[in-house]
């Protein structure tokens, strides 16, 4: 039986598109080929990623004015990315520092321009999201995690202001129904709500391209990556193809205002129980806490033994915290079941009558 996997990331994905996908590394769509072995300009392929794009317009509810890309190098290599293409020579933009991605996004923003540190919730190991800022006038964009996968903890509200908005949306992107309208750039790894590890989506408002004056390596153009639809260089068709399957996946089950309120269930289901349960306490800021990444730890770090035999025979897998900071993060994202989440809150309950 398939294990209850609480991963942050490479995580669960539905059990269907695994299947499907499975299925066209053998033989795609019947046509006797596998899809990891024609060519990425044949019809086929060039299918796949134009659906691929269009369905993530749609499930977003994107604007006009606004690109979809499919790149590679990870949201990693967007840090440097947006920067690369937003930040002005001699310029600056505001960062939210809000845990250990935003820290690795705003490091990389620096080799090209200063960097205004508008807040940070590094003095409470990043545990709540700062609510309490100014951004001043003169930034070329203001750069933030959306969710921080590592702490639990999501911005609920996006800050107003007159510059670009750029947003990591790396663990919470397609779960949530959002205005796009306020991003200018978003970009996320697709390895968490969207597809396996391989490709990053990036969403790009046109119109503030091109305005920089520094030239950009190729690679790191979007301008270039638009102009050749996500083709500059052979992109990495199986991830794009998986994504393309689980968008359709949630286009299927009814977008993202139904996946919503699924992910919305599961975590009040999941916070309720770390705040009745003796034996747990949330580790976020209860206002700020993440839909997607649910971080706890035991209230007894001696009974640690106990509970981590408990949810390995309950076929649980994934939920120790990150190295970092140590506890339990589950990580609840779209295709996690109810019943999963469920099965970790018996667990839960049955170690509390086990310690008790
Ligand atoms: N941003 C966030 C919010 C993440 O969760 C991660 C990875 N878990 C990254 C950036 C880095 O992504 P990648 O490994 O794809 O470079």
């Amino acid at each position: 039986m398939k294990k209850h996997n609480f991963s942050a990331g490479p995580c669960i994905l539905p059990q269907e598109v695994l299947k499907k996908a499975s299925e066209a590394v053998v033989n795609f769509n019947g046509i006797n080929l596998s899809l990891i072995e024609i060519s990425h300009r044949s019809k086929e392929f060039v299918e796949v990623m134009e659906n691929a794009r269009s369905l993530v317009k749609e499930l977003l509810d994107l604007p006009e004015g606004y690109s979809v890309l499919f790149l590679q190098g990870g949201a990693s290599l967007e840090f440097l990315m947006t920067a690369y293409n937003l930040m002005k020579i001699d310029g600056k933009a505001a960062y939210f520092d809000t845990g250990a991605w935003s820290s690795k996004a705003l490091k990389e923003a620096k080799l090209l321009g200063e960097v205004d540190v508008v807040a940070s919730s590094k003095d409470k190991t990043y545990n709540y999201i700062p609510k309490d800022y100014t951004i001043t006038n003169d930034v070329d964009y203001v750069h933030l995690t959306s969710n921080n996968t590592i702490y639990g903890t999501q911005f609920k509200e996006f800050p107003k202001s007159d510059a670009l908005l750029v947003c990591d949306m790396s663990s919470d992107i397609f779960s949530r129904e959002l205005d796009f309208s306020q991003f200018d750039l978003v970009y996320a790894g697709a390895q968490k709500n969207m597809g396996p590890a391989g490709t990053t989506l990036v969403i790009v408002k046109d119109e503030i391209l091109g305005k920089t004056g520094r030239t950009i390596p190729s690679m790191l153009d979007y301008q270039i990556h638009i102009s050749k639809d996500s083709m500059f260089n052979t992109p990495p068709v199986f991830p794009v193809y998986v994504s393309m399957l689980t968008l359709q996946w949630l286009k299927d089950l009814g977008g993202v205002k139904a996946i919503e309120k699924i992910n919305k269930e599961k975590a009040a289901l999941l916070y309720a129980e770390i705040d009745r349960n003796s034996q747990f306490k949330g580790f976020a800021e209860v206002e700020d806490r993440s839909a997607m990444n649910v971080t706890f730890n035991l209230t007894n770090e001696a009974n640690q033994e106990v509970f981590d035999k408990l949810w390995n025979e309950a076929g649980i897998s994934g939920i120790k915290g990150h190295r970092s900071v140590g506890g339990y993060r589950a990580s609840i994202y779209n295709a996690m079941p109810i019943e999963s989440v469920q099965v970790l809150i018996n667990t839960m309950q049955q170690f509390e009558k086990q310690v008790h």
